[in-house]
């Protein structure tokens, strides 16, 4: 029985499930990794952030044990009152060595991480790339600052707005490094320059650069060889290449001191707990001492795109192991998702609002858990249905 005062929720629903974009979550019945159980059955899993397979490794399992027995489950408090450990502080410390900065800040996640410090920088103008993560445009919505949203990727349409906008005080430019649904980088070389002439603050989520992009996968600075300060904010995550969950904040001494004071999610919102503390430092570790996991989803990445590529998929514009396959209408890409389930391959579509309306897609994404033969298999998987779609 649904209440009268609840009715809007099943038309919008119900809208949702006519246009192709109600989204059935599925549920996972095993740990994460090459392969998953799904509904009791064996599939092959294109859809995960886990790209360097850590969610599930020895390591980190082993270190985040050892630490519950020590520290206990939970953090006790918010960091700035009571929550605030030697582990966190540890977290910092390898995080910092290992993206090359000053210093950093552990967060609950990295979406919080953009609530933390988007509002705290408390900019008058903001100038923000149209395709930019959710997170980066709620962190936005909690501001005042007057919104300039250039063109994807256009480091022409941000001198535009920049111009534009000159006459405000404080100015703050945001933009995905890897972009999800595209798997394009944006160019951060070419951001950092105009931002010097304007005197902008540059902030860069790199969630989906880290473990993938730079050396040892230490992300889009790295990438770009920037390592002079050059990017005033680095967002970074511990919940896609690193495996566990977390987001953290990157960059000098004097913006980790601001956001101790003034970030609202690290004042008011309790700690990461200590599991997940240890499992991360056991991640970075491990990247710190090995490329051996980077270069394999790489390879992965390469083969696996090439192999839809060669069938006849259009991959889009991708610089990543973020893999769309272009689709158009969002029915289409739910079918094909549905599919390809039916042939063991779980790989979700995605359609508006996380991707512009006709630009639904399957986003697959590649992971070093993967190996060729599960490859092979995702690959005859797709050209079955791709013929039976009559998309190739
Ligand atoms: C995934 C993602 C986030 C969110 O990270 P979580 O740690 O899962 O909250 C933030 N920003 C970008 C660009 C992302 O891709």
């Amino acid at each position: 029985m649904v209440k009268p005062k609840q009715e809007f929720m099943v038309s919008e629903l119900n809208r949702l499930r006519e246009v192709g974009l109600y989204n059935n979550i599925r549920t996972i019945q095993s740990p994460q990794g090459a392969w998953l159980i799904i509904d009791g059955s064996k599939v092959l899993n294109l859809c995960s952030n886990n790209y360097l397979g850590l969610a599930n490794h020895p390591d980190l399992i082993f270190e985040a044990k050892k630490i519950l027995d020590e520290f206990g489950v939970g953090p006790g408090a918010v960091r700035s009152i009571a929550g605030t450990m030697t582990l966190h502080k540890d977290l910092e410390r390898v995080l910092s060595d290992f993206k090359g900065v000053e210093n950093s800040l552990a967060l609950q996640s990295g979406f919080v991480a953009n609530q933390a410090v988007i509002p705290a920088i408390d900019a008058d103008a903001i100038f923000t790339d149209y395709l930019n993560h959710a997170s980066i445009i709620d962190g936005v919505r909690l501001t005042k600052a007057k919104r300039f949203i250039y063109e994807h990727n256009s480091v022409e349409d941000l001198a535009a707005k920049l111009e534009e906008g000159k006459d405000a005080e404080k100015k703050l430019i945001i933009s995905d490094g890897v972009f999800s649904m595209d798997g394009d980088i944006a160019p951060v070389d070419e951001i950092v320059k105009v931002a010097d002439e304007y005197n902008a603050l540059v902030m860069i989520d790199d969630a989906h650069g880290e473990g993938v992009l730079g050396a040892h996968g230490r992300g889009i600075g790295d990438h770009f060889n920037l390592h002079n300060g050059e990017i005033d904010i680095e967002i970074g995550t511990l919940s896609k290449a690193i495996g566990v969950v977390g987001g953290f904040v990157a960059g000098s001494n004097v913006l980790i001191d601001y956001l101790q004071q003034k970030g609202r999610p690290f004042l008011f919102s309790s700690a990461l707990t200590p599991p997940d503390v240890a499992a991360a430092i056991a991640a970075i570790k491990i990247l710190e001492k090995d490329d051996t996991l980077v270069k394999k989803l790489w390879e992965n990445a390469k083969y696996f795109q090439k192999a839809l590529k060669d069938i006849g998929f259009d991959t889009g514009k991708t610089q990543t192991p973020i893999t769309p396959i272009m689709i158009g209408e969002a029915k289409v890409a739910s079918d094909f998702s549905k599919k390809l389930l039916q042939e063991g391959i779980f790989a979700m579509s995605i359609g508006f609002p996380t991707v512009p309306k006709g630009e639904a897609r399957i986003r697959a994404m590649l992971s070093a858990a993967h190996e060729k033969e599960d490859l092979d298999k995702g690959i005859a998987g797709f050209e079955k249905v791709g013929k039976q779609l009559n998309i190739i």
